[in-house]
């Protein structure tokens, strides 16, 4: 029997903003877990990661659970042979497979008297200001009810520009936007691995901050499992929930008592620091808003960007790619293509193709406009990329 703590530890608290809830978890559990068990009947891993979540909670922790596997359900309820690749099947498949999800977690909660809720989201839920603060409402509600909330991605309604692309980024928002303490991604992987020979002793234990480098070691870690993520997606959410102040787990949701573990504070998997140091403006620009094109810009104005926090303004763009209007988000990229920022821009694609490389005092006369200067992307409007 794994024993825990009521309070985390100093270090998670320590680096913990103060804003954030540290007795709020946001669990993700991946689709290898929910595959694990089904035919044997036996008491499934699943079962156990319910009863802890149900003894957490009845210490007052809040749990909030994001799960995958209606795909891989409605797959097996149709009789299909394989996973279709295709998006309408799929979303047939997780129309189906949903029901019984919930069903699952319905009977396996139920069981410890603990009510649950199933709540799907979709990508605009995120963006549309409204819409995000009822979500938020609604969850706060069933949280206060003593409910546990089960999310998952509303796969009906999702197409792929406005996908979260998968349930581990969609965990990171959730406990962005909930203000979790740690988000808890559980799959079949340990954790990120220094090497791909995969050694207990290569598990990278603590990461303070998401680099290049560490960002190099996913392929290392990878799993043959049925999930989608894999431990680039976990690495990605982990950076949105790091940049929101939340510390994230990558671990193997197979390992008795993981859970406990982890909320003890105890070594378990690969613990993410939260870095926090965005602003929600920033946070918006660089995780929730879709950037609906690509500005290029020069060696000067990168520069500019990145060492002197400078405004973008049009002599330094030198391509415009895709079709945005007037306050849409774009992406912001150096030299060598790659994105450096992102931020609202102040013209349509059209007038900035048409003002791009021109001084600040030349944009008026080519846009006919009175009133325009040269700035495409104001400072405050921009955020960089960590
Ligand atoms: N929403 C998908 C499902 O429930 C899962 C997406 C993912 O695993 O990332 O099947």
């Amino acid at each position: 029997m794994v024993r825990y703590t009521d309070v985390k530890s100093k270090a998670d608290a320590k680096f913990t903003p103060k804003s954030m809830n540290i007795h709020r978890v946001v669990i993700k559990i991946g689709t290898s877990i929910l595959a694990q068990g089904r035919d044997a009947g036996e008491a499934s891993v699943l079962e156990s990661l319910v009863g802890e979540i149900c003894d957490f909670q009845s210490r007052k922790w809040e749990m909030i659970l994001v799960t995958s596997g209606a795909i891989g359900m409605g797959v097996r309820e149709l009789g299909w042979a394989r996973r279709p690749q295709d998006i309408p099947r799929k979303q047939a498949a997780a129309a189906v497979g949903q029901v019984g999800l919930m069903g699952t977690y319905q009977k396996l909660f139920g069981a410890r008297g603990a009510t649950v809720a199933q709540v799907l989201l979709s990508r605009g839920d995120f963006e549309d200001r409204r819409r995000y603060l009822n979500a938020r409402n609604t969850l706060q509600t069933l949280i206060g009810l003593g409910v546990v909330p089960i999310i998952n991605e509303n796969d009906t309604v999702a197409v792929d520009e406005i996908r979260f692309g998968d349930n581990d980024r969609l965990s990171a928002m959730v406990a962005a936007k909930m203000s979790a303490g740690t988000l808890v991604i559980l799959s079949d992987v340990d954790g990120l691995y220094r090497s791909s020979a995969r050694r207990e002793s290569d598990l990278v234990g603590m990461v303070p901050e998401i680099t290049a480098e560490v960002e190099r070691l996913a392929w290392k870690s990878r799993s043959d499992g049925p999930g989608t993520g894999g431990m680039a997606s976990k690495i990605d959410a982990a950076k949105i929930a790091s940049h929101s102040g939340v510390v994230t787990v990558v671990a193997n949701g197979f390992r008795p008592g993981v859970l406990g573990e982890i909320l003890a504070g105890k070594p378990a998997g690969t613990k993410f620091l939260a870095a926090g140091k965005l602003s929600a403006r920033e946070k918006w620009l660089l995780f929730g808003a879709v950037p609906k094109g690509d500005l290029v810009v020069d060696s000067g104005a990168e520069a500019a960007l990145r060492e002197r926090r400078k405004s973008l303004l049009a002599i330094g763009v030198t391509a415009v790619r895709g079709a945005f209007r007037k306050g849409d988000v774009v992406r912001i990229r150096g030299v060598s293509g790659r994105e450096i920022a992102r931020g609202t821009v102040n013209f349509s694609s059209e007038d900035t193709g048409r003002i791009r490389g021109l001084k600040s005092s030349e944009v008026r006369s080519a846009l006919g406009s009175g009133t325009a200067s040269g700035e495409v992307v104001h400072r405050d409007s921009l955020a960089l990329l960590p």
